[in-house]
């Protein structure tokens, strides 16, 4: 057992620390203030770029090409991954999603890309001059925690495809270069009938409806993408039709989950150790002389958030570890996502009732982190979708079990598909040589 962070993760994560402090936090408020993204042209981008960070993950490019993971030794992607992933969003959640990268769309070309895929869709990633974003368009007015309802329609027609539906809350959508597209050839077929496409922004027949208005996460660009007519070639399709034998357009969506759901765990843990640090900070600026007191008694509160932070970072290392060496990982992610997220959120929260009347005061951090952190429980599977993965990987419970007791449709429901995702984690991955500190986080 090593409780320790990888050495050759340190420089890295004090750069982070550093761009974190002077960049992403101060660059997050702003946005905040402004009520939406920094623009894709902020040289803080190109800044940013020049470093070496890169938001999701890019695999190794060496020479522009993605080598094949076929050598059985463990990675440490996810784990640079996951330690990166806490200290982007102890600064500011928001600013780290944005980073310039494929964003969650890396993780699905790089565990099923074609080599030809990977090397033009993650290859572009390699020029640290020009800020570029990928995404990842699986939800749709319909069909969000139920992967399975998805509508979007992809019809063939010769030798291309031909896309049609509207997908939602996308983020980094907008300022894509491309995303991979979820659709179905044919609702009937259920899982079955689920296709990815790469589909490059301008593509006629593609376009952004709107940019969203969020509670939180300003600095998130979350935009509503509309299908119409849209035509792709053939080759477009992500990892050519031999990757959807049986059910495995479904599989695919959720072993990026199972590779990507321990970094948004690690950002609930990096979102709540900043709120509780601020807390502490502003409590024990306020809390002197006569109202010391007031300090006193929170402690025991205090005290057991800490204890929290601690157990869901352990919780998101162990489901990066998994994912590191090659093992089944769904059940750990879920657990490590469900508890995080929620932890940031424990939090924040308790900082606003610590502080008092300046706890929901906006020139107060925590304020922010409160309103930021709620979207960390909903992206990538909510809590309630996290247990129904458990439940059916520890219990056994199973869709058709559900439908034949008469369950409602918490039994098809997804943004998880545990019963699928038997291989658990496939972190086909070469260790990383961009970084990636927020990791492949979308949804
Ligand atoms: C900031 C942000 C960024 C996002 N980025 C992306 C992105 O990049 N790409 C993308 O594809 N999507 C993205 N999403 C969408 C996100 O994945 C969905 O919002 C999420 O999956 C939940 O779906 P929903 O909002 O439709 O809620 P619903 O699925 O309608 O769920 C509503 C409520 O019902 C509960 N529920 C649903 N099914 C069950 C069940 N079986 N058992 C128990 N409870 C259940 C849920 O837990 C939830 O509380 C993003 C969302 C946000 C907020």
């Amino acid at each position: 057992m090593d409780f320790q962070i990888d050495p050759s993760f340190e420089p890295i994560r004090q750069m982070l620390g550093w761009l974190g402090k002077s960049k992403l936090r101060p660059l997050g408020i702003e946005a905040d203030r402004q009520g939406g993204p920094l623009p894709p042209d902020h040289p803080f981008f190109k800044e940013v770029l020049s470093m070496g960070m890169t938001g999701g993950f890019v695999g190794k490019l060496k020479d522009n090409k993605v080598p094949r993971d076929d050598d059985g030794r463990p990675r440490r992607t996810s784990r640079r991954a996951v330690v990166l992933a806490e200290e982007a969003a102890y600064w500011d959640r928001g600013m780290a999603t944005s980073l310039p990268g494929p964003s969650l769309g890396g993780a699905p070309v790089m565990l099923t890309g074609t080599d030809a895929q990977k090397e033009h869709y993650l290859g572009m990633f390699k020029d640290k001059t020009t800020p570029r974003w990928g995404a990842f368009a699986m939800s749709e007015p319909g069909a969000g925690s139920d992967v399975a309802r998805i509508r979007t329609r992809a019809k063939r027609d010769g030798d291309s495809y031909v896309l049609s539906g509207e997908k939602c809350f996308i983020s980094n959508g907008a300022r894509a270069s491309w995303a991979v597209v979820w659709a179905t050839i044919d609702p009937a077929l259920g899982r079955s009938g689920h296709r990815a496409f790469l589909v490059d922004q301008g593509t006629p027949g593609f376009t952004v409806a709107c940019i969203e208005k969020k509670m939180g996460l300003a600095a998130s660009e979350t935009a509503s993408l509309v299908f119409d007519g849209c035509r792709v070639p053939e080759s477009a399709l992500l990892g050519g039709e031999e990757a959807y034998a049986g059910k495995g357009g479904f599989k695919s969506a959720m072993k990026a989950f199972d590779m990507t759901r321990p970094l948004v765990a690690a950002m609930g843990v990096g979102m709540g150790r900043a709120a509780y640090d601020e807390t502490l900070r502003v409590a024990r600026e306020r809390f002197t002389g006569p109202s010391s007191w007031r300090l006193s008694r929170v402690q025991d509160r205090l005290v057991r958030v800490r204890r929290k932070l601690e157990m869901g970072r352990m919780l998101a290392w162990k489901a990066a570890w998994l994912a590191d060496h090659k093992r089944p990982n769904a059940v750990e992610a879920g657990m490590a996502k469900a508890y995080c997220a929620q932890l940031g959120l424990e939090a924040a929260s308790l900082g606003l009732e610590v502080l008092g009347e300046s706890g929901g005061a906006s020139d107060y951090l925590v304020e922010k982190i409160f309103r930021d952190v709620k979207a960390l429980d909903i992206v990538e599977g909510t809590q309630q979708i996290q247990r129904v993965v458990i439940a059916r990987r520890l219990i056994g419970y199973t869709e058709d079990r559900g439908r034949s007791t008469g369950a409602s449709e918490a039994s098809t429901s997804n943004g998880s598909g545990a019963k699928d995702s038997s291989n658990g984690s496939a972190d086909t991955a070469e260790d990383s040589s961009t970084h990636t500190p927020a990791g492949a986080t979308h949804v």
